[in-house]
C-alpha cells in the first residue's frame, strides 16, 4: 500500500463500531469487567487490553496504530502534548551518570527540560553542532545513552545528517531519538534513516486545525515501545478521547494538505528569496539552502514553516511588519490550515556553537490560504518595516 492509501486505512476498524467509517470517541475513566477472572485478564494484557481510561481507549489505541503504521515503526504511544512526549521518552531512556547529546538547534521548551530536569536528576546534557554528522562518534562517551536529533532545527531550520549521527550512535551503543515534527510521519522515514524513537508535535500537522494538542512517541521495536510505555504509564501522560478523534481526523487529510503547504511555502520562500527587504530564507527545500543537498535525499519533502532574516534594520521595524499583517496570524504553534508568523530575533539559544544574523528574524508558517493574497499581506508588511525603518 501506497502512504496514501494507508493514510485513509491505518487504525480504522468499521466493523467493531456499527460500521461507523471514524472510530467513535470514548469518553471513560472506568472501564467494566465481566468478571474478576476479565478484569485479571485485562490487567494481564497489559498495553493490549483497554482496562483505565488513563492507560489507553479503543480510540487513542486506533490513533497509535495509525500513526505507527504510517512512519513504520512497531508501535506508537500518544501523550497530551508534543513536550510531554518529548520529557516521557527522554525520561524512559535516561537515569543518573547517563551522558544526553542534544542538538545545539533543538526546540527551546527541549532544551529546557534537559536543563532544569535531566540535569537535577543526575543526566549530563551536552549540546552539539547540528551539522556535525559522523563527528558525532568524538563527543560519544561511554555513558552516552541518547543522541537527540531534529531536522530541519527549530527556528533556524539547519539540516542533520541524521543517518551519519545513527550510525556513529549505535556504533556506540546509544539511541537515536529523533523530533520529527517537521516532516510528520509522511516526509521523513525515521525508522530507514536510523532512528530508533520519532517524536511529533501531533498538536502541529497531524491535528492540522489549531484545535488540540497531541504528542506521539513512535517507537522502531516492540522492546523500545515496552520500555518506554512503561515509563510514560507510570508518569500518568494520557490523551483524551476528544483529542484522539480530532488527531485521527486530522490524519486522513494529512497528506492532502501537506502538498498545499509543500506548493505555497515554496512559492512564496522563492518569492521571499528574491525580495529587497529580506536577506534570507532558512528553508532546506530552496536549492540555496546550505542543507538543500540533505534534504533532497533523505526527505519526500517539505511542509510550510521557514525561517525569515530580514535586511539588517532596527527590530521595531520586523515588529512593524508582523504588527501590519492581516492574514498572518500572530501566534505560536504551526500546522494548521492557517498561516502564522512570530518574531524570533532573541529567541535563538545557542551554547555548542554560534548562530546569529545581522537582520531582524521571523517564523512563517504558510497556511492553506491563496498564495496570492498571503503575498499580498506579506507586502503590506514590508511596506510597513520600511516606513518604520526609514
Ligand atoms: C511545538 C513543538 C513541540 C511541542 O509540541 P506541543 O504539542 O506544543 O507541546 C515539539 N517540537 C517541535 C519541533 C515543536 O515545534
Amino acid at each position: 500500500m501506497k502512504p496514501d492509501t494507508r493514510i485513509v486505512h491505518a487504525g480504522r476498524h468499521p466493523e467493531r463500531f456499527d460500521g461507523a467509517v471514524s472510530t467513535p470517541v470514548y469518553r471513560c475513566s472506568t472501564i467494566l469487567s465481566d468478571s474478576v477472572a476479565d478484569l485479571k485478564a485485562r490487567n494481564k494484557a497489559k498495553f493490549d487490553a483497554v482496562s483505565y481510561g488513563r492507560t489507553g481507549t479503543p480510540i487513542t489505541m486506533d490513533l497509535e496504530a495509525a500513526v505507527a503504521e504510517l512512519e513504520g515503526g512497531a508501535r506508537a504511544i500518544a501523550t497530551s502534548s508534543g513536550l510531554a512526549a518529548i520529557a516521557g521518552a527522554l525520561t524512559a531512556l535516561l537515569s543518573a551518570g547517563d551522558h544526553l547529546l542534544v542538538t545545539d538547534s533543538a526546540y527551546f521548551p527541549t532544551r529546557r527540560f534537559c536543563d532544569t530536569v535531566l540535569t537535577r536528576f543526575g543526566v549530563e546534557v551536552e549540546y552539539y553542532d547540528p551539522l556535525i554528522g559522523g563527528d558525532i562518534a568524538r563527543l560519544i562517551r561511554p555513558n552516552t545513552r541518547v543522541v537527540f536529533t531534529e531536522a530541519p532545527g527549530s527556528l533556524t531550520f539547519e539540516m542533520q545528517d541524521i543517518p551519519a549521527i545513527a550510525e556513529a550512535a549505535h556504533a556506540a551503543g546509544a539511541l537515536v531519538v529523533n523530533d520529527n515534527t517537521w516532516a510528520t510521519p509522511l516526509l521523513f522515514r525515521s525508522f530507514e534513516k536510523g532512528v530508533d524513537l520519532s517524536l511529533h508535535a501531533g498538536t502541529k500537522y497531524i491535528v492540522g486545525h489549531s484545535d488540540a494538542m497531541l504528542g506521539l512517541i513512535v517507537c522502531r521495536t516492540a522492546e523500545l515501545f515496552e520500555r518506554v510505555k512503561t515509563c510514560v504509564g507510570t508518569f500518568g501522560y494520557s490523551l483524551s478521547g476528544d483529542d484522539a478523534f480530532l488527531a485521527l481526523r486530522g490524519l486522513r487529510t494529512l497528506s492532502v494538505r501537506l502538498a498545499r503547504h509543500q506548493d505555497s511555502a515554496l512559492d512564496i520562500a522563492r518569492w521571499l528569496q528574491n525580495h529587497t527587504d529580506v536577506a534570507r530564507v532558512m528553508f532546506p527545500a530552496l536549492p540555496e539552502d546550505p542543507g538543500h543537498a540533505v534534504w533532497k535525499r533523505d526527505f519526500l519533502g517539505c511542509s510550510g514553516l521557514m525561517g525569515v532574516e530580514l535586511r539588517p534594520a532596527p527590530v521595531a521595524a520586523m515588529e512593524a511588519m508582523l504588527d501590519a499583517l492581516e492574514l498572518f496570524g500572530l501566534g505560536y504553534s504551526w500546522g494548521g490550515f492557517e498561516s502564522l508568523a512570530i518574531p524570533t530575533s532573541g529567541s535563538i539559544q545557542r551554547t555548542a556553537t554560534p548562530w546569529s544574523a545581522a537582520g531582524p528574524t521571523i517564523r512563517l508558517h504558510i497556511g492553506l490560504e491563496d498564495v496570492d493574497d498571503l503575498k499580498a499581506d506579506l507586502e503590506r508588511g514590508f511596506a510597513a518595516f520600511r516606513a518604520a525603518a526609514a
